[in-house]
């Protein structure tokens, strides 16, 4: 038997009802007026939803969409409209009694004399975009502390450097190197030496503000960004946190874990390459004299 020949066991309308998305056609007039004039598939997440009002009017249905989604989901269709080009976002859908599902839309515009006509698809995503979200987290933490690492710390001083120069308002970084590590990962062994980290990852978190982010640069290396903080006020807070490491019980006797701290001040519109060297070389300069101390430079 060829192909031509195996019957179709459905018609069109019975195969939409079973494909796991929803078909649609959607509309909005040049007044802003939005409408679902068709709407089938799905399996069961229809049987949630009011289609009979939807066919008649979107818009009460479309403002309840959660946080930012609303905003996101009008720009898009507006853009679409605008350049007829195909509308593909994704929202969440708050359904009642059930888990936030995230939905991706994909959808073609043609324009009629009143308005704008869509044709598309509608998938329920949420598995994928939770699997994102895992990756996403992997690719930004540091896997031994939890904390973010080098790629999530530069997004976040980009963006935190650029709100500066926009608005002129200070921000500032520390260094933070753990003093003579390679001795008490000898002493005490490397998986010892792995407990500090976290111990002191934990602990450093705890004492800045949920403002701030601490990173683990690598090693035995982390960095702060203070946001909103002058070069004055880091040095205070540095030395505090500075003290509380010094005077903590690691589990690897008194005193033995220290830090050495250099901080600096972001100049408006520099180049971030040159804020970290100057926090860098503050960081030597605390090594030079002595360790166990906070600099920085003039
Ligand atoms: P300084 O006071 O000059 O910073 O001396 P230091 O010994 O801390 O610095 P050095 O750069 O000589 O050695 C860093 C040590 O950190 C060497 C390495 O074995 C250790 N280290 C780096 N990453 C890890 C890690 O993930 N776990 C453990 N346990 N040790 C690490
Ligand atoms: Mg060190
Ligand atoms: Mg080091």
């Amino acid at each position: 038997m060829s192909v031509n020949e195996i019957p179709l066991s459905l018609s069109a309308e019975q195969l939409i009802t079973q494909v796991p998305g929803v078909v649609f056609q959607f509309y909005r007039s040049h007044e802003g007026h939005m409408a679902f004039p068709y709407m089938e598939g799905g399996g069961g997440t229809l049987a949630h939803i009011d289609k009979h009002q939807l066919a008649h009017d979107a818009n009460n249905a479309l403002e309840q969409l959660t946080g930012t989604d609303y905003p996101k989901l009008m720009s898009a269709i507006e853009r679409s409209a605008r350049w007829m080009l195909p509308l593909t976002t994704r929202f969440r859908l708050a359904l009642p009694g059930r888990k936030i599902l995230w939905i991706a839309v994909s959808a073609t515009p043609e324009p009629t004399p009143t308005g704008v006509r869509w044709h598309g698809l509608m998938m329920d995503v949420s598995d994928q975009v939770l699997e994102e979200q895992r990756l996403r987290k992997l690719c930004n933490t540091d896997s031994l502390t939890g904390l973010p690492n080098r790629r999530r710390l530069m997004v976040q001083l980009t963006n935190l450097a650029s709100l500066s120069t926009r608005h002129g308002t200070p921000l500032s970084i520390m260094m933070l190197d753990i003093d003579h590590f390679k001795r008490l990962n000898d002493r005490w062994g490397h998986l010892q030496g792995d407990d500090v980290l976290k111990q002191l990852a934990t602990l450093t978190q705890s004492l800045l503000r949920t403002e701030d982010m601490i990173a683990r640069l690598g090693g035995e290396e982390f960095m702060a960004i203070l946001p909103l903080t002058p070069l004055k006020q880091c040095h205070q807070l540095a030395d505090r946190l500075r003290q509380r490491i010094a005077s903590h019980d690691f589990g690897v006797g008194e005193g033995q874990v220290t830090l050495s701290i250099g901080v600096a001040e972001y100049r408006c519109g520099e180049p971030l390459t040159t804020l970290i060297e100057r926090a860098d070389q503050a960081l030597y300069s605390a090594k030079d004299v002595g360790r166990d101390c906070v600099c920085l430079l003039p």
